[in-house]
């Protein structure tokens, strides 16, 4: 498990979960990572140095100068447990349903299923016929982790 630090085009730091650094290269040219803040595909890694915004609130004196290194008002730690969190949290109280995502959402919108939490895949075309439609869906980066606990 490699964990990268990744920074979007708009300046969003978050973390990126690889099964290796190649594994990192491919996905991240591929477009297969996503800001999880504005969903940007253009992501860059950031130059080495990436561990040092963890010393977090601990801030020893030389963990303070590190942390206002950073970008100001940004607070990667604690946006990303959060973060973490959420996607926990999404992933205990939603159906998986899969690449029927847009389908199954479709079918809650016109009142055709029950109407309850589900995830899934979806297309940038399916999400946004989805969005022209008035139907609401969000996009989740779920680190790998979490998605070999999820099953
Ligand atoms: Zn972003």
């Amino acid at each position: 498990m490699k964990v990268l630090d990744l920074r979007c085009a708009q300046d969003h730091r978050f973390e990126g979960w690889f099964a290796s650094e190649d594994d990192a290269q491919a996905q991240i040219s591929q477009k297969l990572v996503q800001c999880p803040i504005c969903a940007d595909h253009a992501i860059t890694r950031l130059p080495s140095a990436p561990r040092l915004n963890l010393s977090g609130a601990a801030a020893a004196p030389a963990g303070r100068a590190a942390a206002g290194a950073q970008a100001p008002g940004a607070a990667p730690v604690t946006l990303q447990s959060l973060y973490m969190k959420a996607v926990k949290q999404v992933l205990a109280q939603t159906e998986d349903v899969g690449e029927r995502f847009a389908e199954e959402a479709r079918r809650m919108h016109y009142d055709e299923a029950p109407e309850r939490g589900i995830r899934g895949t979806a297309s940038p075309d399916e999400v946004q016929a989805l969005a022209e439609e008035g139907i609401d869906t969000f996009q989740l980066v779920v680190p790998a982790a979490l998605k070999q606990t999820a099953h």
